[in-house]
């Protein structure tokens, strides 16, 4: 799990969009895989931390929740863009192509001038396009959960049926023991020579090799288990801890729990979309929990006790002389817990005063002796 967003890109979690901005740029540009000494994992986290970081929305569920959990929107949007985080990078100067192939490498000279944005958008959008196909797929699971889950949180496994790295080769895709061949679509060199047209121009650029990955050796025999993709597909199981006091659609990510890469990439997400099922006693509002009771005419009117449901068993109420119908009585903390442990809603019962539908003779004439009374 990665660590604090606002640390990752060394700002303050008051700092202003342009300040989240320029430290980032300053980061990516030293840990870029493509530069000697760059970090790809790295890279990878500050590309993460800035994509939320500059989204306002994202932003601030962001500070609300944590990175565990995307509200429900902001999540599934993520889904189908391709993947969460990767999807930051295409940016939107892939046209300019021609660029980093002219200058042979995606060096730090290049950065810095007027076409600072463009440029930097092409390094991402070239450099990491390669890499990034063979990213594992993000996954996406709906999960039910009862009321009470929801309120005292629980453990749940899910079955997943995805890619994962394949246990006969270990995800090298190769059959164990197969030697070396030097790659016949790059002729060894790891790199391929490609046209590419752009308002400029045609420019060749030069990009990774597809076959070999830039490795310009390929294995001599593919893995009989997974046929060289280094993955297979399988079940998982996979146990889910699900805080109490989530919401209704709101969404948990797992990172890295997702398919699994080809040949040894990061593996995708695993996002799991929570849904509550509806109580027939209970209903939520913010913290707290409302339920109504019905209290017969006379313990209203007199005063008494009742016996209610609260989420965690029955209890018993003291109904004052004289309540009303539509009168709110409060149990304190018997509500829902926040999700971030600070503190615990109230259950608010709302009394509904019942007035008899049918009487006996007798209870009749109790009530007719009231009625000459005025009450
Ligand atoms: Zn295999
Ligand atoms: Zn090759």
């Amino acid at each position: 799990m990665a660590s604090d967003y606002y640390d990752l890109l060394g700002v303050s979690k008051g700092a202003t969009d342009d300040e989240i901005k320029k430290a980032y740029r300053k980061l990516a540009h030293k840990h870029h895989p493509d530069k000697a000494g760059g970090d790809e994992a790295k890279f990878k986290e500050i590309n993460q931390a800035y994509q939320v970081l500059s989204d306002k929305s994202k932003r601030q569920q962001y500070d609300q929740f944590g990175q565990n959990f995307d509200g429900g929107g902001a999540g599934q949007g993520g889904f189908s863009a391709g993947g969460g985080p990767a999807s930051g990078w295409d940016f939107s100067g892939f046209d300019f192509g021609g660029f980093s192939a002219q200058g042979g490498s995606a060096s730090g000279g290049e950065f810095g001038g007027d076409g600072y944005d463009d440029i930097f958008s092409n390094i991402f959008g070239g450099g990491s396009r390669a890499k990034r196909q063979a990213h594992g797929s993000d996954v996406q699971v709906d999960m039910e959960i009862s009321f009470s889950e929801m309120v005292f949180g629980v453990e749940k496994e899910v079955n997943l049926y995805k890619r994962a790295t394949c246990d006969h080769c270990h995800g090298e895709g190769a059959e164990p023991g197969s030697s070396m061949k030097t790659c016949e679509t790059c002729k060894g060199k790891g790199r391929v020579e490609t046209l590419r047209r752009s308002l400029f121009g045609t420019f060749s650029q030069v990009t990774e090799c597809p076959q070999c990955h830039g490795d310009g050796k390929v294995y001599e025999k593919k893995c009989s288990k997974c046929g060289g993709d280094g993955r297979v597909k399988k079940e998982e199981k996979i146990r889910i801890k699900i805080p109490a006091g989530i919401s209704d659609g709101q969404t948990i990510s797992m990172q890295g729990h997702g398919e699994a890469g080809g040949k040894g990439a990061p593996a995708g997400d695993l996002y799991i979309q929570i849904r509550v099922t509806k109580h027939k006693k209970f209903q939520r509002k913010g913290l707290d929990i409302l339920s109504t009771e019905f209290v017969p005419f006379s313990v209203a009117t007199l005063g008494g006790k009742i016996e209610i449901e609260t989420i965690s068993g029955n209890l018993i109420l003291k109904i004052p002389t004289g309540t009303q119908s539509g009168e709110v009585f409060r149990i304190k903390e018997h509500g829902v817990p926040d999700l971030n442990g600070r503190g615990i809603g109230n259950q608010l019962v709302t009394i509904i005063v019942k007035v008899p539908k049918s009487l006996s003779r007798e209870q009749k004439k109790l009530l007719e002796q009231l009625k000459d009374q005025g009450i």
